[in-house]
């Protein structure tokens, strides 16, 4: 037997029939018509937004939507945090259906010159992420006789300990070195552009909140050191995120009330060029991934050299992180549980696996749960970030998942 990852508050001291938002797993399949089905809970969503706006100081929350970019849960959210973040063309237009372009920036490595000309368009931030990508936008504005709106993302000289993913304190295509970050914030303005200010990311899927602490007081620290090299304040600092959640065994919850504090010192005490900032944070995971089950049906049920196997109709096709093929070095269970029969202690070790004909297809591995039978559902939680959007749904043929978004 292999451990698993502790269920969402949410759902861990159900009993009896799995209970989504007021209706059982067995009434939302129903209600879509078939399996595999993702069902996000808004009302998750909504809680942990509140939690956010609670512990932090008066700061910006923004949604980085490529954690879940679904249509319906972006217009439930969007009300609901002062900016989205997008990484592409296809993001931007789907953010701008949702809210205002000066709420929206753009961050990305490999913006294409479409993809530039239709932020300073629509006038959303582009966080610049070399020299060269903020000459092609120049181009871009004169020709269309636009002043782009731009942030400087920078590659920090610090890296978030303990990050899931590793994105500063090294060389990245991410961002501008902070070494060369000033001069080029100085060529913006010298160009007339509209600064928005810094784009500061260092790093996900972080659980240790002394850590984000760290990053967040450097990141400050840095974000100042940079305006004066620069001899120009910053409107905004985006001070990245970062945020985890407990997928497996042994996770911590984050303690975000005690970030929430330490942030909050460390703005009252931040350098005087920074007074008339203002500080956003941006999240992805941490705001939907536990709002997220993924429902799939079980198809047979079989041993084989002693393991027993649970075989259901959905897989990585649809969920390919939780069977550890996206960004994990080691492969670990996530919570999963027979929908009919929450708060039943296991009688069973099985790997539930997906349909697909790789053994790459491995939702659950040596899983301790109560036996279930063909036709019954079984959950997998923590299906709300980084599952439908990024999973390879081509692969095997297979139908496209279902995802409801509750009212
Ligand atoms: C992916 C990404 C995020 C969201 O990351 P989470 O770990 O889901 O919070 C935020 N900002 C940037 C720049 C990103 O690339």
């Amino acid at each position: 037997m292999k451990p698993m990852g502790a269920l969402p508050p949410e759902f861990a001291q159900q009993d009896g029939p799995l209970n989504i938002a007021g209706r059982s797993a067995d009434e939302w399949v129903s209600h879509a018509g078939d399996t595999p089905l993702f069902v996000y809970d808004m009302a998750i969503v909504a809680a942990r937004i509140a939690r956010f706006r609670g512990a932090m100081p008066a700061i910006d929350l923004h949604y980085a939507i490529k954690a879940n970019p679904h249509a319906d849960l972006l217009a439930a959210i969007a009300p609901l945090v002062d900016g989205l973040d997008v990484a592409s063309s296809g993001e931007l237009a789907k953010a701008m259906t949702v809210k205002p372009a000066a709420s929206v920036s753009f961050a990305g490595p490999g913006k294409r010159d479409d993809e530039l000309a239709a932020a300073i368009t629509a006038g959303a931030t582009l966080n610049v992420e070399s020299e060269g990508e903020a000459a092609r936008a120049f181009a871009i504005g004169e020709r269309l006789g636009l002043v782009p709106r731009m942030a400087v993302r920078v590659n920090p000289d610090i890296e978030l300990r303990g990050s899931g993913m590793r994105m500063g304190g090294r060389a990245s295509p991410f961002g501008v070195d902070a070494v060369r970050a000033a001069a080029l914030v100085k060529a913006i303005v010298a160009a007339g552009a509209d600064w928005r200010g810094f784009h500061i990311y260092a790093g996900s899927q972080a659980l240790d909140a002394g850590a984000i602490v760290e990053t967040q007081a450097a990141t400050i620290a840095l974000a100042a050191r940079l305006g004066e090299e620069a001899g120009v304040a910053p409107p905004l600092v985006n001070l990245g995120g970062g945020f985890g959640v407990p997928y497996f065994a042994g996770d911590v919850v984050l303690d975000v009330e005690h970030v929430g504090d330490a942030l909050g010192k460390s703005l009252d005490g931040r350098p005087p060029i920074l007074a008339e900032t203002r500080f956003a944070i941006e999240l992805g995971r941490w705001l939907v991934a536990e709002a997220g089950v993924y429902l799939t049906r079980v198809v047979d049920v079989k041993q084989s050299q002693g393991e027993g196997f649970v075989i259901v109709d959905g897989g990585l096709n649809h969920q390919l992180a939780a069977s550890g093929n996206f960004g994990t070095v080691v492969r670990r269970n996530y919570p999963i549980a027979v929908a009919a029969r929450m708060g039943a202690g296991p009688t069973d070790t099985v790997s539930v696996v997906g349909p697909l004909c790789t053994p790459l297809d491995r939702l659950g591995d040596k899983v301790a749960l109560p036996s279930v039978q063909v036709g019954e559902l079984v959950a997998i939680f923590m299906a709300g970030a980084y599952g439908a959007s990024a999973s390879p749904s081509a692969f095997l043929g297979h139908p496209a998942a279902i995802e409801i978004v509750t009212a």
